[in-house]
């Protein structure tokens, strides 16, 4: 329930989810066409603080919140134990969740081994957001997206084959 910021992003799809920081900005923040996070300097949220976001979310929502989306920008960039400890969290606290989302860096995404990446669907991470923007390595490159397109693929491919929906 705290922000570092008025100005929060999350995909139009989810405007009835609750919005928990995980990550202050983006990872990449380099993209030339996107402005979101550029006045952010990157940084992962403790977790105990995230925790304790998750506890106040319970007080002022109660237990029936259905949707969360993990903010900033690319989340799956936290420890995998951190990860599975505010999902396990999430979904003890409401007991009636079905979804938590995030954004999920191409680069972040493949610094995970598949059974990790299994490991947070088994725990309810249901879908990733992921800013593919073009299958072009000079448009990539150009872009500054940080990835080439093979990689981008390997990566959408392993958030499929782990079972979250992309
Ligand atoms: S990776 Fe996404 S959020 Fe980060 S700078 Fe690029 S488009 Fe923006």
């Amino acid at each position: 329930m705290r922000y570092d910021s008025d100005l929060l992003y999350r995909p139009p799809g989810e405007w009835k989810s609750y919005l928990l920081q995980c990550t202050i900005g983006c990872s990449n923040n380099k993209c030339t066409f996107c402005g979101m996070y550029k006045d952010k300097k990157f940084r992962i949220r403790p977790v105990e603080e995230i925790l304790e976001d998750i506890d106040m979310a319970r007080d002022y929502y109660g237990p029936g919140l259905q949707r969360v989306f993990l903010m900033d920008g690319d989340a799956i960039i936290m420890k995998t134990d951190d990860l599975l400890r505010v999902l396990h969290k999430l979904y003890q606290s409401f007991p009636r969740l079905e979804k938590v989302t995030l954004y999920a860096g191409p680069r972040s995404t493949l610094a995970k081994s598949p059974e990790e990446l299994r490991t947070l669907r088994e725990a309810g991470l249901s879908r990733a957001y992921l800013g593919v923007e073009s299958g072009s390595d000079t448009v990539l490159k150009f872009i500054r997206k940080g990835v080439t397109a093979d990689e981008m693929l390997l990566a959408g491919r392993r958030l499929v084959e782990a079972g979250i929906d992309l």
